[in-house]
């Protein structure tokens, strides 16, 4: 972990927030190329679940929620974790956490008993600040994909089974947060409610563990280094039939990557008015004052039916603390020496291609870089970089260790033939290719 740390403040992927100032607890910065990789891995969730699907719909809904909402959502009652403290060095930590009851710090057993912290975050809304004007930040997206579930039904007139799927941020106040960015405080979630008719649930729960299974696969963390853990019922949220979270093996042990869970009718219950003649499945809270009735009826029988759930909700941080992990390797050469290098996926790579004259200022070789890099921007595969460092060595070096699989020279004999030398990554091997060839030759490698 501390190698991956270092390499992704040195090299611009991750930095602490608010550092200049001693940092703040539990909050972390995407730089430069941080920002590409998570936006990366957001487009290729974003693909996946809504552009290669006829039977998703997409939502980006606000962040600050109405205190009701959290309220009949069950996260003002139960989204709690035990806190203690320790009486000696006055750190705080969480219950289930500790290990033989002593203090981590410090070792001391002198620990308060342990009592329920509420993790989500208040502010007040408005000019005046009162018990009235408070607002929660979200503790996950889902919550406003449910309250918009009638406008998602009305201006679409989607039939089940359907989702509705959202990227966004999310807070929660962690009592410890810690390894890096795996347990933050404010973070990004991808998440996918799935609507479904009751009694199918089941089967679609376990086609959704599947496919998000595939899907990191595909995004290059191993399923040798996941593993799935079915939820026991006494650990299930208040929520939840059946939770089934991938396990990823993080530089810090095995921990939960993504959770995916059956949550049944218990939300759209939730928040509908007239629940009595709903004929719901799970106990939901009653007294809800929302205005809407949150179900489908049936076309043939003219029953109104609340769908039951699945909900594949993914970390976009530990996500891209699992890719990078996995991408990261050092190398021995046969000269002895050792180079770092990134073997991210191509899609996934911060810059898809780096142009690099051989000589730096020559204003020919730069000018036929520029052009080429411009060229190959208007592909819309993701940024491409002009390298005019006059240092090839080190510009390899450079790119290999951001995961840049491809280089590409231009040289003096490019002034002749028009062909450039370009270099791969992970093989490291160089051929000479004519510049009319590269556009197909990076789409293919960026694509597949
Ligand atoms: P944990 O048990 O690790 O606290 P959780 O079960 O509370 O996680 P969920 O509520 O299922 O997490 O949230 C879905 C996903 O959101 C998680 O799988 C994880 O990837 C991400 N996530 C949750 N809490 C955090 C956090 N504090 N920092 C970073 N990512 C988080």
């Amino acid at each position: 972990m501390d190698e991956l740390v270092a390499l992704c403040k040195r090299r611009g992927f991750i930095f602490q927030s608010n550092e200049i100032y001693g940092g703040l607890q539990g909050l972390y910065d995407y730089g430069p190329l941080g920002v590409e990789l998570k936006n990366n891995l957001k487009q290729a969730w974003w693909k996946d679940l809504v552009f290669d699907r006829d039977d998703v719909e997409g939502l980006d809904a606000s962040i600050l929620t109405k205190p009701d909402v959290l309220k009949f959502s069950g996260h003002e009652d139960t989204f709690t974790d035990p806190l203690v403290d320790c009486k000696d060095c006055n750190s705080r930590w969480r219950a289930d956490q500790l290990k033989s009851n002593k203090c981590p710090s410090c070792g001391s057993k002198n620990l308060t008993d342990p009592r329920p912290f509420n993790l989500m975050f208040k502010t007040s809304v408005g000019p005046v600040e009162d018990n009235n004007s408070f607002a929660y930040l979200r503790p996950e997206t889902a919550q406003n994909i449910f309250t918009n579930f009638k406008n998602v039904i009305d201006s679409t007139s989607k039939q089940l089974p359907f989702g509705i799927a959202q990227i966004g941020k999310a807070f929660r106040n962690e009592i410890t947060p810690r390894n890096f960015v795996f347990r933050v405080r404010e973070f990004e979630q991808m998440e996918l409610e799935f609507f479904v008719t009751p009694g199918t649930d089941d089967q679609w729960h376990e086609t959704w563990v599947n496919s998000r299974l595939n899907w990191w696969d595909q995004q290059g963390v191993s399923k040798d280094n996941l593993e799935l853990y079915r939820v026991p019922e006494n650990e299930l949220a208040h929520y939840s039939k059946a939770t089934v979270d991938i396990m990823y093996k993080f530089p810090h042990g095995l921990e939960e990557l993504e959770g995916i869970a059956n949550r049944t009718d218990f939300d759209l219950g939730s928040h509908s008015k007239n629940q009595a003649d709903l004929n719901l499945q799970s106990n939901v809270l009653e007294n809800n004052e929302s205005n809407a009735r949150l179900a489908v009826q049936d076309p043939e029988t003219k029953k109104w039916i609340v769908p039951y759930v699945i909900e594949p909700s993914a970390g976009v941080d530990r996500g891209v603390l699992a890719v990078l992990n996995e991408a990261y390797n050092v190398e021995e050469l046969s000269d002895g020496k050792t180079r770092t290098v990134l073997n991210l996926k191509p899609h996934l790579a911060p810059i898809k291609a780096a142009v690099i004259p051989l000589k730096k200022n020559n204003s020919e070789l730069v000018n036929i870089a520029s052009n080429i890099k411009k060229d190959l921007q208007r592909l819309r595969l993701g940024r491409i970089l002009l390298e005019n460092s006059g240092n090839i060595g080190k510009s390899y070096r450079r790119h290999d260790e951001i995961g840049t699989p491809l280089c590409i020279t231009v040289d003096f004999e490019t002034l002749e033939d028009n062909s450039i030398t370009i270099r791969d990554r992970d093989t490291m091997q160089q051929k000479r290719i004519a510049i009319s060839e590269l556009s197909k030759f990076l789409e293919d490698l960026i694509i597949n």
